[in-house]
């Protein structure tokens, strides 16, 4: 029989599972536990929708078997079994189910997170065992097969005599090695916690024979061993038990034990409801965006539970797009176990389930930004653009929903803050919500458009997201107060600055004139600037797009391309001006030349590309020669 080498992806993270640190190397029996549970929803499903099937609830159980003489530990259970395909593809392969799979080397840090990152289910247990031996049967098939492998050289499947369904997984144990002992994991009571701790909750029995001292019958002082059948585990799924007897540590484990991150919940919900609609659900906000968040390949969804079993992987029509990276699971006695994708959109339980749901999570997100505010840097940090999303999308019917759990960075705080918090700090003569947009914190900060709200010590809503100023845009306004770019037209700021403005360009509308003459149709106006202090130019913009926005939509590939009516706007008290002055009817090239000049630098300044870079350099050298 040809030993078949594992698929390559899997050969490396074999190896790595291997030789990694044994910190965490009891999880190879949560791994084992719940595949053989997972085995026995599958016949149990199977059951259900199946009339020739019938389950009955006392033939299913797993069980394990230590064998101190053996050194072998066995987990024995009556699932569905594999055929020889399944076995082949099933565990040949490690972590087929996509997200699991991972990209490069590089992401795979020290070795006991491998578990935790990767999932790597099945092959946990060559952490424990040099040989690991699987004999099963299908519940599809006549033959049984076995399969054996001693870790990353490969494996081999034979046929064998096999009568019950089911799967048997044979662990030969590691020898033990000054640091690392094996052997606990032969010893009943070690077994026993390690399951405690993460199955309880399994909902079908756990077996192991356990041994007792007992009083010996008919005796006052003699003890003997008598050996009895335990079940170890609890059954009663962590979603139905009572939140006081859960403690922190129970939740993330159950977060890894579902695989719902490689990552740690950044926060926990549980939600118990015994009104119209019955359901119980954990959920959970993770701590990091998985690596496919904001592309088309991640799917949301909870997973869908109807009375402990589970009918659906992910239920997107529990979630809305912006809660889209919740995770968790909805388990409900309402709902018909036969229910289609397409009955369940329909499902009126479902949506009041949904309803709450949704409210429960921006409750819950909202505690965090009271209770613990950098814990909730970290999730918006992750997770705030899809938020902005929510507030843009849909024609901004949940703005009102979500305005609250938005954060942008602010000048004078130098942190994030919400809206809330920068309204309170409103001075009394300040009209707007002043914004500037730029692709860096740093980069907004040197804007010369900021100086004058900057000035009059007004604080300024950093934008860095190419999505902020469309979700504001859809905003409009929060507590009733307008949001205003501080390269907008109309600062209200001051009504005399304004004039003062007006009056300069009306001034010197001559020279203003000549300027948009030589700038043509790249601008709709050439101005005397009232936001510029040191700066000798800006651009701004007049009219609903802004220059960012411009940036960004011609940024996006197939689009129209959109062009923000654009200003340039000239301090008339720098030095610079007077330069343009004295060209003025004197020396119409070089007014041309000063013109074009500062409209490039304005260009720059603003992040837009230069037009025409040659002609750029070409008039810079024309200036030092
Ligand atoms: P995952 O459970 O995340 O799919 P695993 O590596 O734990 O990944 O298991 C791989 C696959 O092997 C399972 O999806 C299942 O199809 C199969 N498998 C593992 N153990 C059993 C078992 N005891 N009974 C039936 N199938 C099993
Ligand atoms: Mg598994």
């Amino acid at each position: 029989m040809a030993k078949r080498k594992f698929k390559a992806e899997s050969q490396k993270l074999l190896d790595m599972v291997i030789n990694s640190i044994y910190s965490q190397r009891e999880v190879f029996l949560r791994e084992l536990i719940s595949n053989a549970s997972d085995a026995i929803d599958k016949i149990y499903y199977k059951a259900l929708t199946d009339d020739s099937l019938t389950f009955d609830q006392s033939n299913y159980y797993i069980k394990l078997i230590p064998n101190k003489e053996k050194r072998t530990l066995t987990v024995i259970d009556t699932g569905i079994g594999m055929t020889k395909e399944e076995l082949e593809n099933n565990l040949g392969v490690i972590a087929k189910s996509g997200s699991h799979t991972f990209k490069s080397e590089n992401e795979i840090k020290d070795g006991h997170d491998i578990i935790g990152q990767f999932g790597v289910g099945f092959y946990a247990a060559f952490m424990v065992a040099d040989k690991v031996t699987v004999l099963t049967k299908s519940i599809d098939s006549e033959e049984g097969y076995k399969w054996v492998s001693q870790g990353s050289d490969g494996y081999t499947i034979t046929p064998i005599e096999r009568k019950e369904v089911g799967t048997e997984i044979i662990l030969e144990l590691k020898e033990n090695e000054e640091e690392d002992n094996y052997d606990e994991f032969l010893e009943e009571y070690t077994l026993k916690r390690i399951v405690k701790k993460y199955s309880d909750f399994i909902r079908y029995p756990i077996k192991m024979d356990v041994t007792e001292r007992k009083l010996k019958e008919g005796t006052e002082d003699e003890y003997e061993d008598v050996i009895e059948e335990q079940t170890l585990n609890t059954m009663v799924p962590i979603w139905k038990k009572n939140k006081n007897e859960l403690t922190d540590e129970d939740y993330k484990n159950f977060y890894q034990e579902k695989r719902y991150g490689f990552d740690q919940p950044l926060r926990h919900i549980h939600i118990n409801v015994d009104g119209t609609v019955r359901y119980n659900a954990i959920l959970f906000i993770p701590e990091q965006a998985p690596f496919n968040y904001y592309s088309r390949e991640y799917e949301k969804g909870l997973e869908l539970y109807s009375n402990g079993v589970l009918i659906m992987e992910k239920c997107a029509d529990l979630l809305p797009d912006y809660f889209s990276f919740v995770k968790g699971m909805v388990d409900s006695e309402d709902l018909s176990l036969n229910i289609s994708r397409e009955m369940l959109q329909h499902d009126r339980q479902l949506k009041i389930i949904a309803k709450n749901i949704h409210k429960k999570i921006k409750q819950q997100l909202l505690a965090l930004l009271r209770d613990d505010r950098e814990k909730y840097e970290t999730f918006f940090k992750a997770f705030g653009q899809q938020i902005k999303y929510g507030v843009y999308s849909d024609f901004g019917q949940h703005k009102e929903d979500l305005q609250d759990l938005l954060l942008f960075y602010s000048s004078t705080e130098k942190k994030l803050v919400t809206l809330e918090e920068y309204v309170s700090r409103m001075p009394e003569d300040q009209k707007y919500i002043y914004y500037a947009s730029g692709d860096s914190n740093e980069r907004i900060e040197k804007l010369p458009q900021t100086e004058i709200v900057a000035d009059k010590g007004y604080e300024i809503l950093y934008f860095t997201d190419e999505i902020d100023e469309f979700a504001i845009k859809m905003l409009m306004q929060y507590k009733d107060k307008e949001f205003r770019s501080v390269s907008s037209g109309d600062l209200g700021i001051e009504a005399d600055e304004k004039e003062e403005a007006k009056e300069e360009t009306e001034n010197h509308n001559e020279l203003f004139k000549a300027m948009k003459e030589i700038l043509g149709d790249k601008v709709k106006d050439v101005r005397a600037s009232k936001r510029l202090k040191s700066h000798p130019v800006v651009l701004s913009a007049d009219g609903e797009i802004s220059l960012e926005m411009e940036k960004i939509i011609n940024a996006m590939p197939d689009d129209q391309q959109i062009k923000a009516d654009k200003v340039l706007e000239i301090n008339v008290n720098h030095s610079i001006f007077k330069a343009l002055e004295a060209a003025q009817g004197n020396d119409e090239d070089k007014l041309a030349l000063y013109t074009n000049l500062l409209y490039n630098q304005a260009l720059l300044i603003e992040g837009l590309p230069i037009e025409d870079p040659v002609a750029f350099t070409n008039d810079m050298c024309k200036v030092m020669v």
